[in-house]
């Protein structure tokens, strides 16, 4: 059965500077990202980005903006042997919207168009947040599946180790 990888961006892809990437020349590739990205892909993985993009709606970039930035992204991975077969971002800073991380919206409406089940799907992000808590308060259960590692190439390891 194949598998779901859905990637948060900022912090996993490219380097999270702690404000937000408003054009293409401010985004910076983490080392190994781009080889990580081509191997799990050749490995059969679908790859999916759901990134939080507030700085839309705050006005400091524009859709059209963001488009290019992952154009460029993309052309990156694909020139690396890679490629992400969708990307989906939520423009709103109102922690409310279904789409804005920690939010599941995103999510599931990956697992909705790929018609994957959450058990065949692996989050990957840089944050421990979820929904309201984070990884220290969470029920033990849930975290069991969480396992933390330096950066995605040593989450890629993991991955493809088996
Ligand atoms: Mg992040």
């Amino acid at each position: 059965m194949q598998k779901l990888i859905i990637l948060d961006r900022d912090g996993v892809i490219n380097r999270d500077l702690g404000t937000y990437v408003t054009c293409p020349e401010e985004f910076e590739f983490i080392e190994g990202a781009i080889t990580a990205i081509a191997r799990l892909k050749q490995a059969g993985y679908l790859i999916a980005v759901a990134t939080n993009q507030a700085g839309i709606e705050r006005g400091y970039y524009s859709h059209e903006m963001l488009a290019a930035i992952h154009s460029k992204m993309l052309h990156d991975i694909r020139a690396g042997g890679g490629d992400i077969d969708r990307i989906l971002y939520c423009p709103s800073y109102d922690d409310n919207h279904p789409w804005r991380k920690p939010n599941a919206g995103m999510l599931t409406e990956l697992l909705n168009s790929f018609n994957i089940d959450a058990h065949e799907t692996v989050f990957i992000g840089d944050s421990d947040r979820h929904g309201n808590n984070n990884i220290d308060n969470m029920a033990e259960k849930l975290k069991k599946q969480v396992l933390f590692t330096d950066n995605l190439t040593t989450a890629a390891n993991y991955l493809l180790k088996g």
